[in-house]
């Protein structure tokens, strides 16, 4: 059998490590365009930020380590058309500057995604920087340490730009954040966590704009509004998201909508021998039932992993994906898991929520922290989301739910569940406890 992979950062390792552990045999070649492989660019925030200095701690594997292990893994190398009738590959060798063909018995497509482009107009002489691989991360990094007390603003208030404030400030800097929508985080959390994030972004002395689109970035670096106001900066970052890098398959016939990668729950594309995994493909949606777009890690790995066996005939506990996601905003940490009150509505789902506020642990010992816990549950109760936010122990909380939504659990049960208790870390009745027992039905 010969596979060939295309994309080799989280999902196409992933699957071609497992592969290659599961399937001695086969003939595996594993294609990057750039020159890294095997990049954990979760870390890029926090290495721009300084948090830590070594950049190739983010690099789990060398293609030389892949090579070790059998794969033909090949960087500078381009997939650049599909013909999937015949099931051939045409690829570009940077190296060598060469177009050649390669045939395959099963095609894995793991091309990912890229920076949308902005939708602004940028002066010729200004960087504007993105934060997607290894070398933006480095211009970032060099960019942050050139002055002093910069002046950055951050145009974009979903994840990576709010990972980016904690990483300006770090170093020093004054951010302003700017968004077309009216809160941070807007399509990724409920309206009460977006305000969350906006206070801590206040008491952080993060100037927020909502709701206006920038429309240039003149020379001087000024970030000018569409209403006209300007903002001075000394440096401009763009995270104003993503968009899957799928052009290359145009005329493959493959079936995309709006670039994303359509797939069955096998990860299999509307063409035979081809499969999608990671940030160009849909996953299932294991509440939903169907597939949805989840740009993350976590979906990239394990897509990947189920993947591999799913191809070798075995079996694992792959039952798909459920929106599983946390940040932290400054000192504020926040997760979500399965589904938010919005995204309920939007799929049509007859739901009822319950918002509470407690503290992490018991108030006697120090230290004790706001908690906020908003659960989406169903008529007969089954838990369908939870978002948590606070400054201690709330993503771990996120990681309780995870397991608990997957199993169905209840809001009753959830209340009763025997969460572990001492006074540093709970309360009697911990917060989970408590927002199982006030979700009415
Ligand atoms: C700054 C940042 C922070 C993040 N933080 C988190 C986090 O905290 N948690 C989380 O879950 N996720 C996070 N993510 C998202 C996560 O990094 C991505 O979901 C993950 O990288 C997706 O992996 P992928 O392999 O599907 O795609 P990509 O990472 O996009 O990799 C695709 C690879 O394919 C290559 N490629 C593309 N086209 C071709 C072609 N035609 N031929 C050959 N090679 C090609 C690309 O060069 C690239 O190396 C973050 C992302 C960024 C950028």
């Amino acid at each position: 059998m010969k596979i060939i992979v295309v994309g080799a950062t989280a999902a196409g390792t992933t699957f071609a490590a497992k592969m290659r552990r599961n399937h001695k045999n086969a003939e595996i070649i594993l294609l990057e365009k750039s020159d890294t492989m095997s990049l954990g660019a979760c870390g890029l925030p926090f290495y721009v930020g300084g948090f830590f200095e070594d950049a190739n701690a983010m690099i789990a594997r060398t293609p030389e380590q892949f090579i070790d292990s059998g794969i033909s893994a090949r960087i500078l190398h381009e997939a650049l058309e599909l013909d999937a009738g015949k099931k051939v590959l045409t690829i570009y060798d940077a190296e060598n500057q060469q177009k050649y063909e390669e045939n395959y018995d099963i095609l894995v497509i793991a091309s990912g995604a890229r920076v949308l482009p902005a939708p602004f107009s940028v002066a010729k002489n200004i960087t504007l920087h993105t934060l997607r691989r290894l070398d933006d991360g480095g211009a970032l990094h060099h960019a942050l340490r050139q002055k002093q007390h910069q002046q950055v603003t951050i145009i974009g208030a979903g994840f990576i730009g709010i990972e980016l404030i904690e990483a300006c400030l770090n170093l020093g800097h004054k951010v302003t954040l700017v968004d077309v929508t009216k809160k941070p985080l807007a399509r990724t959390f409920d309206e009460e966590f977006q305000d969350l994030v906006s206070l801590e972004l206040q008491n952080h002395n993060v100037t927020e704009i909502y709701g206006y689109c920038a429309e240039s970035i003149l020379e001087d670096s000024s970030v000018v509004l569409e209403n006209g106001e300007s903002i001075a900066s000394d440096l401009v970052i763009w995270s104003g998201g993503i968009t899957p890098a799928t052009e290359w398959l145009a005329s493959s016939g493959i079936h995309m909508e709006r670039g994303v990668i359509q797939t069955n729950k096998d990860s299999l594309t509307s063409l035979p021998g081809v499969y999608a995994i990671g940030d160009c493909a849909t996953v299932h949606h294991s509440i939903l039932n169907k597939p949805f777009y989840s740009p993350l890690a976590t979906v990239a790995n394990k897509a990947g992993r189920a993947l591999a066996d799913h191809l070798a005939g075995i079996s694992n506990g792959f039952t798909g994906m459920m929106g599983s996601a946390s940040v932290k905003a400054c000192d504020l940490e926040l997760v979500r898991v399965g589904l938010t009150e919005e995204e309920a509505k939007q799929h049509g789902i007859t739901y009822v929520s319950s918002f509470l506020e407690d503290r992490d642990h018991t108030g006697y010992y120090p230290g004790a922290q706001k908690i906020w816990i908003k659960l989406v549950y169903n008529l007969d109760g089954v838990i369908l989301g939870a978002q948590i936010a606070g400054k201690r122990g709330a993503a771990l909380r996120g990681s309780a739910m995870a397991l608990a939504i997957s199993k169905k659990m209840t809001v009753s049960e959830l209340g009763f569940a025997d969460i572990p208790y001492s006074p540093p870390f709970a309360r009697t009745w911990d917060a989970l406890n408590v927002a199982g027992n006030i979700s009415k039905l």
